[in-house]
């Protein structure tokens, strides 16, 4: 249903970032251990995401287009042990309705499938080699929602969208190789090494990079670790606190205000910390399923989370001053 297709489409693509974080979350979710993203005028023109990942059976590639195929819940109690990044099966159907797109995939055990969609319709599918992973461009977005399109900022804007994305993915997947090109330069890249404190350095600069204190605290249900800067370096936004819950890049009001507790009067007034924490829990005790885009989680017994994030910080200084 190509009007349904549109209208959904809305919800999860707003712009060219939106796409951009959907199919880097399907690379992921492959379990990929390399992810390219190439872009052309900040995506505006074309978002290409390549991976090294498990990609899609021949048999199954056009259902992927679908709404709500996803082949990662298969009963309603999965909903609750939600280990992916994506479960909802909206966004290959939504792009591909505002777009001209492209997919080659194979699994590496058959030949690969490649299919061409124009505004979610089919016009032409053939075969490539059986090169594992996946590989889709994205030309043209929302050439036929003119309305979209017109709500678009400048290309700067857009591409600093695209770079938050990847520079968020990158830390939340330090053991997958990320890199972004853009018109044809290099402009990030990580190892893929599981050194988060080299992509650190990647995206805030090496001296930034030197500030940082590593950190790491347990709880009954929580293992939290990562890096929290020296109160010297300070920012004006929050923008630069960064969580991320197995592997998801969240944001939670709680926890930014247990990292403030935790830097308490070491933080001048109006100034934001610049952190990086990677905590794992139970999937059981996270509701994912609160917004399409899943940025802001709940969990339960998050007090005891919120008061050993807040204790682990103030632990950190504690020692520093030693
Ligand atoms: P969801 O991620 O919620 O399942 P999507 O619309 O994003 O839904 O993707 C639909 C399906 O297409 C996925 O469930 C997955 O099976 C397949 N898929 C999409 N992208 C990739 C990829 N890069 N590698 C392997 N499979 C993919
Ligand atoms: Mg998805």
């Amino acid at each position: 249903d190509f009007l349904a297709n549109k209208i959904a489409a809305g919800e999860v693509v707003e712009r060219p970032a939106s796409v951009v974080k959907e199919l880097v979350e399907n690379s992921v979710d492959a379990k990929s251990n390399w992810i390219k993203v190439d872009i052309e005028e900040a995506g505006l023109q074309t978002i290409k995401v390549t991976d090294d990942g498990v990609g899609i059976p021949a048999d199954q590639c056009k259902n992927a287009f679908l709404r709500h195929a996803t082949s990662k819940i298969t009963n309603e109690n999965d909903l609750f042990h939600v280990k992916t990044l994506g479960f909802r099966g909206e966004a290959l159907a939504s792009i591909a309705a505002v777009s001209r797109l492209r997919i080659q995939t194979s699994t590496g055990e058959e030949a690969g499938t490649v299919l061409e969609l124009e505004g979610g319709e089919l016009q032409s599918e053939g075969h490539s080699d059986a090169r594992r992973g996946t590989e889709i461009t994205v030309k043209d977005l929302f050439f036929n929602t003119p309305a979209r399109l017109k709500y678009l900022k400048t290309v700067h804007t857009e591409l600093g969208h695209i770079t938050d994305i990847i520079n968020r993915m990158a830390l939340s997947h330090p053991d997958i190789r990320f890199e972004l090109t853009h018109n044809g330069k290099r402009i990030f890249q990580t190892s893929g090494k599981g050194d988060t404190l080299q992509i650190i350095a990647a995206i805030y600069g090496f001296s930034v990079a030197k500030k940082m204190i590593p950190v790491r605290a347990r709880t009954m249900d929580y293992e939290v670790k990562g890096y929290i800067a020296k109160p010297e370096i300070t920012r004006a936004s929050r923008n630069y606190i960064t969580t991320v819950i197995n592997g998801r890049y969240v944001r939670s009001i709680g926890l930014a205000k247990a990292i403030a507790n935790g830097y308490h009067t070491f933080l001048p007034i109006g100034r934001q910390p610049i952190v990086v924490l990677q905590i794992e829990m139970d999937p059981i005790l996270i509701d994912v399923n609160v917004h399409p885009t899943k940025l802001e989680v709940r969990f339960s017994k998050e007090k005891e989370l919120f008061a050993a994030v807040e204790q682990m910080i103030k632990d950190a200084f504690h020692q520093e001053t030693l």
